[in-house]
């Protein structure tokens, strides 16, 4: 991908609060959007920087926003409590690279006390022989999720714009596993002619260390603003691709608000598939995801253009109510799709690695 393009800054000026939503929303004392759907799902994003330049996320040159711009330790907690209180049961958290954030280990104590169904981390991995993951097990931390594109040592290098290889995802997987990490899931990216001929790799890569392997279709979030359509690999050529080797048995009753679909080994093979196909198959009418970045942007979807910044309330010493309010009129205005399929659609200026994946 090409790196001469406009280089990203995430920051934005704009502090508009989002217009007021309705009486039913603010008497609800959960977080609702004007299309019937509820948020049970946070992803929080506790950095933007990132010791990877993936090239579907972000390119070399890619400037971080200013570190004061960032939300503080205080700032995340308070954020996280008041959801949790707003009925969410899931909190991601999630970066850039999360493992970079330098109170990591505190922030997981303390979102670990929060009554949360599950709690989970999306890494690269690349730092986690450094970390004490038994001690975020420990704390709550229930779930760990790695990423990795190519089984191919000189792909993962391209990809990853780093000398890391597949070994540090492996390592990863055993250190995870090690500390009572289970399931283990990881993510890899599809893209044509980058990975897309090891799929059927990929799934014996899941039998052989009884993963969850999730292929996830490239979406237009990357810095260098190089998505095509023809670069997605759809679900069902996925599925297909594995066929070829691997029986799939599609598993039944996945929960409603999966984003994913979930497949076992026919022949009883441990591991399992997972496909999340935002492009070819959208499963925004059943989304129940609020995104807060770094930097205290709450973003609705993905791929939002309209974001609202919390932080100036959070700044100006807001109460839980004001905080409350802001979040429920912010959820409000959530659109009912994403639009990629829709004429006119345009990326959002945000890469994934400045909202948070
Ligand atoms: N740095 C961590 C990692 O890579 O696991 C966490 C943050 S990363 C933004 C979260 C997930 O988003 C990763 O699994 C990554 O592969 C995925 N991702 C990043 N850019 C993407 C894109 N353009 N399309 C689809 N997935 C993307
Ligand atoms: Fe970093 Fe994750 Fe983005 Fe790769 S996908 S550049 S590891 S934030």
């Amino acid at each position: 991908m090409s790196t001469s393009l406009p280089i990203f800054n995430a920051t934005s000026n704009d502090a508009t609060p989002p217009p007021a939503a309705p009486d039913e929303s603010r008497a609800s004392n959960h977080l609702l959007d004007s299309h019937g759907r509820v948020i049970r799902d946070l992803r929080l994003s506790i950095t933007d920087r990132c010791n990877y330049r993936c090239i579907y996320c972000m390119d070399p040159d890619f400037r971080y926003m200013p570190k004061r711009e960032l939300l503080s330790f205080d700032e995340y907690i308070t954020l996280a409590r008041i959801c949790v209180g707003l009925g969410v049961e899931k909190l991601r958290i999630t970066g850039g690279e999360p493992t970079m954030y330098s109170r990591l280990n505190e922030l997981i104590d303390e979102l670990g006390q929060l009554p949360i169904r599950d709690l989970a981390m999306t890494t690269n991995g690349s730092l986690l022989e450094t970390k004490p993951l038994a001690r975020w097990r420990k704390a709550g931390l229930h779930r760990i999720t790695l990423s990795l594109d190519s089984l191919d040592p000189d792909k993962v290098k391209a990809i990853t714009r780093t000398k890391t290889s597949a070994d540090t995802v492996v390592r990863a997987i055993e250190l995870a596993r090690e500390a009572g990490f289970d399931p283990i899931k990881v993510n890899s990216v599809v893209m044509k002619d980058v990975n897309d001929n090891e799929l059927a790799d990929f799934a014996d890569f899941a039998r052989t260390h009884d993963i969850d392997m999730r292929f996830i279709e490239f979406m237009p979030l990357d810095s260098s603003h190089a998505w095509e359509r023809s670069k997605v690999i759809t679900a069902d050529q996925i599925i297909e691709a594995i066929s070829a080797r691997h029986e799939l048995v599609p598993i039944k009753g996945n929960d409603p608000h999966s984003t994913s679909l979930n497949f076992t080994f026919a022949d009883g093979a441990p591991g399992r598939i997972g496909i999340i196909a935002p492009v070819s198959r959208p499963f925004c009418g059943a989304c129940s995801r609020l995104r807060i970045t770094a930097d205290g942007k709450i973003r609705p979807c993905l791929f939002s253009h309209q974001e609202w910044d919390i932080r100036p309330v959070l700044r100006r010493g807001g109460s839980d109510e004001d905080i409350i309010a802001f979040l429920q009129d912010a959820t409000w205005t959530k659109k009912k799709g994403h639009g990629i399929s829709e004429a006119g659609f345009t990326q959002p200026s945000r890469t994934m690695s400045a909202i948070g994946g």
